[in-house]
């Protein structure tokens, strides 16, 4: 079998690579969980100061690691910099940070002395997927590796010299032979990895389909695993927003890498007065974003990753449309080269329609008017999806209520735009997953929380 990088800007074959055996894919475990025996010994301040050399080397190829992700999966090369910038930073966050994040916690007892110790607890397998080809990968090894953890990735099969490239910035960075490695397979051949005894935990960032597939088998060999899923992100439009400024925010979010990440926001629920001012500028704001070549400064909207992706929101957006929403703007596949799909906007959406009942990964904006605050909560939460969601008023006590106890998510943000932080936990409910990455919260998903009691 072969893994095949193609350009969806031009669907020009970019590199062939071949599919590991299985043979090969035991022995790198075998040696990866050789280079955890050590490597858990190893000082924090020793992986600290190769950590930071990994986020040196991203920094200094910044322009590279953004052209490879622009010929790989078409992200605009200037989200793919940003993204760069983004894991340079989460390698710094935990090099500075992972010591202090998971000391240990004195507890006062009976005892002489007891206290909670965190170990890490082997060779993890990270199931990654391509709409982040940089950034999913290095939240997940940032604090695995500086917990003590060993890595190997299963990259998505459509960037496979992303995966190539990450798996070079250890080594150049200077970590010891197998703390992380890239397998280059598929994803029939995941159960088996996960199957081997040397493999102690998995993560998957994915669509929620693979996540189940992963947790059961997971499940069925006790090993632990965090899912971070698909979502369907409700940006609420309260009567009482600074409306430009909401929608400036909401087709930003929305487009972001051309409309493919988990937390853009996806489903726009509007209260009735403001619903036909909010619909107008939003299609106005979404016709400005300029797609084109990735590899151009001034494109915002960059092909879909793979042509099949974008016949399936094609999909998604004709059904909807035939059940009754209405079309705005976009809604065709552009004649030519390349996986496009342009900013689209449908209106009149309600539930039954795909672009209200499922997740629309790509340039799609859902926009589904209600009546009142209670409605607008109530649809929010008519969701398999628990991921993200944003509530936009001028009244911050009132957004920050319905944020913290309303709406049914991993997060919710007031007045701004859904995005992860090293320092805050990251993740989702329902079927957008479970377990946290980043903050303290995600280096301890794969460590053994250990109670110490000394008489
Ligand atoms: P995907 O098709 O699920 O692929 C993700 C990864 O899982 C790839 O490495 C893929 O390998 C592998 N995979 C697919 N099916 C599998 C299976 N049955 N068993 C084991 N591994 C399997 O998802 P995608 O299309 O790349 O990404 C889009 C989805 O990811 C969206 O739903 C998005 O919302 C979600 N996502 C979530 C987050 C988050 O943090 N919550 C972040 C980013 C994306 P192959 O490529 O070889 O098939």
């Amino acid at each position: 079998m072969t893994i095949q990088a193609i350009n969806p800007a031009t669907d020009e074959l970019i590199q062939s690579y071949d599919s590991m055996m299985v043979d090969e894919v035991n022995g790198i475990i075998e040696k990866a969980n050789e280079a955890f025996l050590k490597w858990r010994r190893t000082s924090f301040k020793e992986r600290g100061v190769l950590m930071k050399n990994a986020g040196r080397i991203l920094t200094e190829n910044k322009e590279k690691y953004a052209r490879l992700m622009a010929m790989e999966m078409g992200k605009p090369i200037k989200e793919g910099r940003a993204e760069v910038t983004k894991c340079a930073g989460v390698c710094d966050y935990y090099a500075n940070n992972a010591e202090f994040l998971i000391k240990p916690e004195h507890v006062m007892t009976e005892a002489s002395k007891s206290y909670v110790a965190f170990q890490p607890i082997g060779l993890i397998l990270a199931v990654m997927p391509w709409n982040f080809p940089f950034w999913q990968v290095f939240r997940f090894a940032a604090p695995a590796l500086m917990a003590g953890n060993t890595g190997i990735l299963k990259h998505a099969s459509n960037v496979p010299g992303c995966a190539l490239a990450i798996e070079n910035v250890f080594i150049e960075a200077g970590f010891p032979e197998d703390t992380f490695r890239t397998l280059m397979i598929g994803s029939g051949m995941v159960e088996g990895v996960i199957e081997n005894k040397l493999v102690k935990g998995v993560t998957l960032t994915g669509s929620t389909l693979a996540g189940k597939s992963v947790a059961k088998k997971a499940g069925e060999l006790l090993k632990k695993s965090v899912l971070e899923l698909g979502g369907s992100d409700a940006y609420i439009v309260l009567e009482d927003a600074d409306l430009e400024e909401a929608v400036n925010i909401c087709v930003f979010s929305r487009l972001i890498n051309s409309g493919q990440s988990c937390i853009a926001a996806k489903r726009f629920i509007v209260v009735e007065n403001v619903l036909s001012e909010f619909t107008e500028l939003f299609v106005k704001k979404m016709k400005e974003a300029k797609m084109g070549d990735p590899l151009l400064e001034e494109t915002g909207v960059g092909p879909q990753a793979r042509r099949d992706l974008r016949d399936d929101l094609h999909r998604q957006v004709k059904e909807s449309i035939e059940k009754g929403a209405k079309c705005l703007l976009g809604g065709y596949i552009p004649e030519g080269k390349g996986a496009f799909y342009p900013p689209t906007v449908l209106a009149d959406v309600k539930k039954g329609m795909r672009a209200y009942d499922e997740e629309l990964f790509g340039p799609v904006g859902a926009i589904i008017g209600v009546k009142n605050e209670e409605e607008a909560i109530k649809v929010a939460n008519d969701t398999v999806f628990g991921l993200g969601g944003a509530i936009f008023t001028k009244d911050v006590n009132r957004g920050e209520r319905l944020a913290a106890e309303e709406i049914e998510s991993g997060s919710c943000f007031v007045n701004t735009f859904v995005r992860s932080d090293p320092r805050l936990p990251f993740g989702g409910i329902k079927e957008s997953g479970y377990g946290r990455e980043l903050s303290h919260y995600g280096i301890k998903e794969f460590l053994n929380i250990k109670t110490v009691y000394v008489k």
